[in-house]
Parts: structure tokens; sequence; C-alpha cells
């Protein structure tokens, strides 16, 4: 059956197809085929209209007749007229057109993808349109576009925006316009977050934005272009005064308490600021001046504003020589351990050795911890460098053993970001477990991590507990913990701060203090191990005064290379880098235990 004679058999104008029916009588086996035909064609999902050269319709099925009864009915039923008038215009044309069509009515807009279709059927030019409903697929494409472009948690233009903006601004700029480009960085804010949670750390940056984005003008954008970091773009801008002016305003208004989730929150934020066009010609360099500036804040007083001078561009650059240096000491493992014994201050005995990293740098120059860990840290390389820690104390294992005795304790430092994180402390109990003595480790953590609300408590500690792994908390009494943040501490060892032992018999306070923890400690069942022993004088309190068994410190020895006992001569080892040191021959003898260490 040709689809003319089907098309033929109604009259224009009825979209139904019962008179057609009696037409067919006697052309039973037609007709039934015709009938499937004529339901086929009517419960299509698509819409399906044909209209003649005059835009009436001469065929419609269900789903055509239910948008066009939704379109008439709506207040802006002129989009029925429009329709009509393109489709005649395509009929007139002779052209054949796929046209997105909206349709607005009932509750929600629908969208349609038509595609027109001019034919020439029984002498007749007709339109042949079949729609497609892609209103889903518009909605999700339009949920793309808005992640693309806004910022879900804050409602602010993302990165992509503001450097649009910015670009079409160095784009037009005739020579004389002149703007600010200020980066801001919450203080801390990794604090708010471990502490209060990640939902109020969300409401807080959506106050910050809406607290920043109070007094702008239409020609200035807020965007926020990271985590806590915003960038502020004031378009334009008469001098640098006046910004300085506007961002101190800013500043004060973001350090006025926040009242989130019934909690009261004190946040300040630092921020640095590069103005256009003396910091920098692309949307790029003044970012990135502006990024220096706020780095400068950070590094300082924090919460305050600074803008960009090229005394800070040198500066980033040394940074940025240090951090190249540290990713390739990494790669080429110029990692190295000294240790350090802990001693038993009671029998002179060796009770644990602790692994303290050294860096090799270019120049073949030993490198202390402070001048990489929080670099490295801050870089993401600290896992990688705890693991070639753990690697050297494998490898060193029967120098070890040699020196110290082999049932000493071997004490690794663990960062507090890296205790709370179990997608490093998982591997690494397995690489602890790998060793084949996992019960000779002990992971030195500071304060922090006990503290601060992260996986540590209960999900890490159980898994280093299984193994037969110590735990030890490092610098006690400088962080953020109170004394009776202790009794929470599940913890085998506590090391007290240097800065509580030195000169400890002429300091009534710390010896106050000492004696706090002594009994607190005790009453938990943690050993207390003083940290920086130095002196004579320092030792004879410790032993006189408190209980306390252990030490290590100077006093004792400097952490040392395994490898320079080995050598020879021990003058040998004096010589490096002036950060290994042999301990003094008379606090040697009086700390000779029945190893080899004696010499
Ligand atoms: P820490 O774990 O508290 O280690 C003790 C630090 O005090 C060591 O400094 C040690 O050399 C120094 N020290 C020991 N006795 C005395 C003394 O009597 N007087 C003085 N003035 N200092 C003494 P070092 O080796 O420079 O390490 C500094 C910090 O770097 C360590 O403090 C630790 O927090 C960190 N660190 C060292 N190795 C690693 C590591 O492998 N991973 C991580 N994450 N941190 C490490
Ligand atoms: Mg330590
Ligand atoms: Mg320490």
């Amino acid at each position: 059956m040709d689809f003319a004679k089907f098309l033929g058999m109604h009259s224009p104008n009825k979209n139904n197809f019962q008179a057609a029916a009696t037409q067919a009588d006697n052309e039973s086996s037609f007709e039934s085929e015709l009938s499937i035909l004529r339901d086929v064609f009517r419960l299509l999902p698509n819409g399906v209209t044909v209209q003649d050269e005059n835009g009436e319709f001469v065929l419609m099925n269900d789903a055509a007749a239910a948008t066009l009864q939704r379109a008439a009915t709506a207040p802006e039923a002129s989009q029925l007229n429009d329709r009509r008038e393109t489709c005649l215009e395509l009929l007139r044309a002779g052209r054949a057109a796929v046209l997105e069509e909206s349709v607005a009515g009932g509750q929600a807009k629908q969208v349609l993808l038509t595609s027109h279709r001019p034919v020439r059927i029984a002498e007749r030019n007709l339109l042949i349109s079949s729609s497609t409903d892609i209103s889903e697929q518009k909605a999700f494409e339009e949920h793309l576009f808005r992640s693309a472009y806004y910022d879900e948690l804050t409602g602010l233009p993302t990165r992509r925006v503001i450097e649009h903006r910015v670009n079409s601004l160095l784009k037009y700029d005739s020579g004389q316009g002149r703007f600010a480009l200020a980066f801001l960085d919450v203080d801390n804010f990794k604090h708010i977050n471990d502490y209060y949670g990640h939902s109020v750390g969300d409401a807080l940056l959506a106050e910050m934005a809406k607290r920043v984005g109070l007094d702008l003008r239409d020609s200035d954008i807020l965007s926020r272009i990271s985590g806590d970091e915003f960038v502020l773009l004031l378009n334009p801008i008469e001098s640098e005064d006046e910004v300085a002016e506007f961002i101190r305003f800013i500043l004060q208004r973001l350090k006025a308490p926040f009242f989130i989730d019934q909690s009261e929150i004190f946040a300040s934020t630092s921020i640095g600021v590069s103005l256009y066009p003396d910091h920098g010609r692309s949307y790029e360099e003044l970012r990135q001046n502006a990024d220096i500036a706020m780095y400068r804040v950070k590094n300082g007083s924090k919460g305050a504003a600074a803008f960009f001078d090229a005394s800070m561009e040198r500066e980033a650059l040394a940074r940025m020589k240090v951090e190249q240096a540290l990713r390739v000491a990494i790669l080429e493992k110029r990692f190295c351990c000294a240790f350090q014994p802990k001693v038993d201050i009671r029998t002179q005995e060796i009770q644990g050795v602790e692994a303290l990293v050294r860096l090799r740098d270019d120049e073949g120059v030993i490198q202390a911890p402070s001048t990489f860990i929080n670099l490295a840290t801050e870089l993401g390389l600290i896992d990688e460098l705890t693991h070639l820690v753990l690697a050297e104390i494998v490898k060193s294992i029967d120098l070890i053993n040699e020196t110290f005795g082999s049932d000493t304790t071997i004490s690794m430092n663990v960062a507090a970001k890296q205790a709370g994180n179990p997608e490093f402390m998982g591997p690494f109990a397995q690489a602890i477990e790998a060793t084949g003595f996992p019960k000779r480790f002990m992971i030195e953590v500071t304060e922090d991590a006990f503290v601060t609300k992260t996986h540590f408590h209960d999900e890490i500690l159980p898994l280093f507990r299984k193994l037969g792994v110590r735990i030890s908390i490092d610098d006690f009494g400088i962080g953020y913990s109170s004394l009776s943040a202790l009794a929470d501490i599940t913890a085998d060892e506590i090391k007290i701060d240097r800065s509580f032992i030195t000169d400890i018999h002429k300091r009534p306070r710390s010896q106050g203090i000492l004696r706090a923890i002594e009994s607190l400690s005790e009453a938990l069942g943690m050993t207390v191990i003083a940290e920086g022993l130095e002196s004579f004088e320092e030792l004879a309190y410790l032993q006189a005064a408190t209980k306390i068994r252990y030490a290590q410190g100077y006093y004792f020895s400097k952490p040392i290379f395994l490898e320079d006992l080995k050598l020879a001569t021990p003058r040998a080892s004096e010589a490096r880098a002036g950060l290994v040191s042999r301990p003094a021959p008379e606090t040697r003898a009086s700390y000779a235990r029945t190893g080899t260490y004696r010499r």
C-alpha cells in the first residue's frame, strides 16, 4: 500500500481516521492492513504531522496532538502561529530543515527536535514534520553548562568565567583601562573542615561568598576557583588606594564571626592583589602574581592583604627552585636516614632508635628535614618520601641491629596529614607488615593527628595495633590538644617536646607541666620520653625529680649515619655536613650498652 493512497483517504482538517473506514468496505485485507497502519501511526512516540500548502493539518498523531494542544492553551499562544509561519516558508521554498522547538505550557517547558520535510504526494505539496522530545537531554545539557560555568556550592561563576571576562577586558583595552585581581584564600580552612566537619566547611564558604559579594558593582566578578580559593575582579579602578580600602573593608567583614550549625566560627582570609597593567598583561600572569602576594600574607601574619611587588616574584622563583629540586631528589631517591637512639636514663641502655630523614641536595650537601618536609607535604610528595624512609630502614636493618641491638624499637615519623589519610596509611601498614618485623616499628605522629576529626583514631590506629606496631605522640605539649585530650588518646609513648626539656632544672613552670604529663601518662599506661636532652643538668633533674624513664637528645648522641660508623675512623663521620656527629667521648662511655655502639 502506498502512502499516497493512505493519505488520500482523509479529508483535510480531519485528524482522525474514522472517515476513511467507510470507504474501504470491500477491501477487507487491505482494510485490516490499513487499520494496523493507522494505529501504528497514531501511537508513534514521536509527534508526526502533515500540513498542506495553507498550513492546515492533514494528519496528526496523538503525540503531536498533545503537544499542539498544550501549546494552544499556553499563555504564549503566539508560538503556534510562529511555527505555522516557519512551516509555510519551508513548504514554499521546498526546503527541508531540522529545528529545535520549545513549547511552553503546562508545568515544564518541552523541547522538541523537529525534522521538517517537504514532499509531493498525490499531486499535493505537503510538509511532513516529525518531532522527538529532547527535553530531558536539554535539561541535562543545561545542567552540564551550569556546572561548567557556575559553582554549585556558592552559585558563583567558575574560573572559566572570570578568565574569559579578564581576557575580553584585555582584548578590548585601548590602553586606558585599569582593573585589579584579588586572590582570596581562607586561613586554616583545613582545620575548620577537620574540626567542624565538611558540611560546616561548605556552609562557611557559601557564607563567605555572600559577604564578599555584598557590595560589588555589576562590572565586578567574584568567582570560586577551587576549594577555599576565590578570585575577585574589581573593574574599573581609579587607584591602588581605592582598591586597598575596599579590600580592607572585605577583610574586616570576613573577620566577623559566622554562625553555622549552632557554632560560632571565626575565620580569616588572606588576600593578594595584582593590578592591571602594572603587574601583568594576561589573566594567568595577574592571577599568579596575586597568588604570590597572597602566599606572602599566608606565611606572615595571615588574615591580611598585600599588593604584589617584584621582590615577591624573586621569592617565588627561589621557592620554585627548591620545589623542583625536591621533585628531582624524590625521583632520584636522594634521601638517607640518620638514626638517633632513645636511651633508658636509669640503665643507659638503648631502647630504640628514631629514623630521621635527610636530603642530599644537588651539591651533595646534606639538608635537615626542616628545609623540605613542609614543602613535601604541601606538594603531595610526603607519602613517597615516607616509603623511601621505610625502604632505607629495611636496607639498613643489619646495621641497625649491629649498632643499637636487635631488640630495639625503630621509630618513624609520619606527618599528621598522612596519619589521617587511610589511602596512605592502609598501604603503609601493609608495607610495614611486609618487612617481616612489624613489631619493632613505632610510628611517631604529632598531637594534631589525634585531635582533628579524621579517620586516624578509629580506623587507622587499630590497623597498626593488629600488626603490633606501636604509636608515639611526638612533640607533645606544643600542639593544639590540651592535657585533658590525652585521656581520649590511645598511644604507647608520649614524647615531651624539647621546649619543655631545655633547662628544665631551672624552670619551675615547666617542671610543673612535666609532672602533670607524667602522672597522666602513668595513669593511662603510656611511656614518657623526653626529647632534646642536651645537658648533664637536664639529665640529672629528670633522674632525680621525675619517674621519666627514657630520653633522646644530643647529650647521648646526635642523629648518626650508620655507614659512617662502619668507616674505619670515628673522625670521618664528624666531618659530614655538621649534622652528624658522634657523641662526645665522655658521654659515649656513660651510655655504653652491651652492643657494638661502644667504641
Ligand atoms: P622530631 O620527630 O621531633 O625529631 C627530633 C628532632 O630534634 C630531630 O631534628 C633531631 O635531630 C632533633 N634533636 C634531637 N635531639 C636534640 C637535641 O638534643 N637538641 C636539639 N636542638 N635538637 C635535637 P631533625 O632531624 O632536624 O628533624 C626535625 C623534624 O623533622 C622531626 O622532628 C620530624 O618531625 C621531622 N621528620 C624527620 N624525619 C621525618 C620523616 O621521615 N617523615 C616526616 N614526616 N617527618 C620527619
Ligand atoms: Mg619524631
Ligand atoms: Mg619531636
